[in-house]
Parts: structure tokens; sequence; C-alpha cells
């Protein structure tokens, strides 16, 4: 084969070659930002209740402190603040585990209705310190068995329950519904609190971010359990979405398969000889 124009088609390739080193250059950036800001943003979580303890303790240290009731209650401050500190541990070790693929997703076939009733039971009480009323509304007459993983899906409806307590508004409610599609299952888990901004949509199972009210209303949180859920049904191969109102509420849904039904053969009549 002979080229018409020999030139032109090298300079073609050089400038294939050369865009694609670009986009390969661009993509090395991006990752070396989102290290610098992850580090930045794990090191803002850590210092917080550090420091938060860190004054409670020189506060009883100092010589002519002797109220005891109030060193109960800073007390009572530092051990939440080393709570959440073991907390943001364990979600980080989690999702270091998760990104790296060294959690295996153990299928099995359970019953979705089964275990929305168990994490809703296992919240009540927090529920109640909120506030707010959960229910489940439950609207097949049988349960739906699902092919997951039982356990980390647990994980995932407790996070979004535990979100929506946390931004959800007092004497508000939670409810979870679930939807039944072809072969799968849609669960959601809908609030009526303070809602998320629009713009903040696209980054919210981003890890660490968090919108600017949650920060100002001072509510606990390492924002991690979103980038954890998304974790957890990406593994899945299943999507998880989220639609909100800002001062109205927000509803997470994520989808799971249908366990295939089995189907039951007669059994062959028995030959007597
Ligand atoms: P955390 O709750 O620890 O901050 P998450 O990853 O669970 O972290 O959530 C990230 C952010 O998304 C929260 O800080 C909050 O701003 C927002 N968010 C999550 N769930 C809700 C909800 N149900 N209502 C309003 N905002 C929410």
């Amino acid at each position: 084969h002979v080229s018409a124009d020999p030139i032109n088609d090298v300079e073609h390739e050089v400038e294939e070659w050369a865009t694609q080193k670009k986009s390969e250059i661009e993509e090395l950036r991006k990752q070396e930002k989102f290290r610098r800001e992850f580090l930045s943003n794990i090191s803002h979580e850590f210092k917080t209740p550090l420091f938060a303890i860190q004054g409670y303790i020189d506060a009883i240290q100092e010589d002519d402190f002797e109220d005891k009731d109030m060193a109960r209650q800073f007390l009572d401050k530092a051990a939440r603040n080393v709570d959440r500190l073991s907390y943001l541990i364990k979600d980080l070790d989690e999702i270091s585990k998760l990104e790296k693929g060294e959690i295996p997703i153990n299928y099995s076939k359970f019953k979705i209705n089964d275990l929305i009733k168990e994490v809703l039971d296992s919240s009540e009480l927090k529920a109640e310190r909120h506030h707010i009323t959960l229910e489940f509304k439950e609207k097949y007459d049988e349960a739906i068995m699902v092919y997951a993983d039982r356990e980390k899906i647990s994980q995932v409806i407790i996070n979004l329950i535990d979100n929506s307590l946390k931004y959800g508004k007092e004497g508000g409610t939670t409810s979870v519904s679930i939807f039944e599609l072809h072969d799968q299952v849609l669960v959601e888990i809908t609030d009526d609190g303070i809602g998320i901004e629009e713009k903040y949509l696209p980054r919210l199972f981003e890890r660490f971010f968090r919108t600017d009210s949650s920060r100002s209303r001072k509510i606990g949180g390492s924002g991690l359990g979103l980038a954890i859920v998304k974790h957890i049904i990406e593994a899945h191969q299943q999507t998880i979405t989220v639609r909100s109102t800002e001062g109205l509420g927000s509803t997470f849904g994520f989808t799971l398969q249908k366990a295939k039904p089995q189907i039951a053969f007669p059994g062959l009549p028995v030959l007597k000889s």
C-alpha cells in the first residue's frame, strides 16, 4: 500500500499521539488533585474530634478545676468524640477494603421485606430520639426474594436510614418502599427533612463530601456513609439514585436483582415392578 500523502499521514499520527498523551497527563493531574484533597479532608476530619478531646482533658487537668458535675459532662463529651474517631476509622477501613476489592460479595437468596423490617426495628430507638416516625410501605402480598449480600445490603439500608434521621425534621417521617420491576426490586428511603440543593446532588456519593448545611448544622458524620453505599451497590452491579428538593426532603433509591424463582417439577411416578 502506497499512501498518497505520507507527510500528512505522519502528521496525523503525531497529532493523535499528542492528544492521547495530553489526556493521560490530565488524568494523572486529576488523580493527584483527588489524592491531595483526600489527605486534607482526612486530616481535617481527624483533627476536629482530637482537638475537642484535648480541650476537655486540658480543662479537667487545670489545678483549680473542682466541679465534679462539669468534669463528668466534659468526660461524656470527650467520650463522644472518641466514638466519632472510631466510627471514622471503621468507615475508612471499610471503604479502603471495598475500593481494593478486598471484600467479596457473598450472594444468597433472602426476603428483602424481612431485612427491611429488621433494620427498621433496630433503628426504632434512634428514630424516637430524633422524634421521627419510621414506616414500611409494604404493598405486595408476598415478600420479594432477592439475590444479594444480605449483610452488606443491611449496611446500605442502615446508612440511608441513619441519614434520613440525621437530616430529617423533628416530627417527620422516614418511609421505606419497595417496587417490583421486571427482574429487579427498587428500594426507596424517603424523608421529609432538610433536602439537598440541586447543585450538590452529583457530588453526594464522593468520599468526605458533605453539603454546607449539614456541616453548619453541626450534624455528626464523616461524609463516608454514601460513598460506602455506592460502592456496595455498584459491586452488586446495581444502581443507586437520589432525588431531593431543598427544604422538602430526599429520596434515596437502589435496585437489587430478584432471585430467580425455583421451579419445582412434580416427581416422576415411581415404577413398581
Ligand atoms: P455524613 O452523613 O457522614 O456527612 P454521607 O456520605 O452519609 O456522610 O452523606 C454525605 C452528605 O450528603 C451529608 O453530609 C449531607 O450533606 C447529605 N445527605 C445525605 N443524606 C441526606 C438526607 N437524607 N437529607 C439531606 N442531606 C443528606
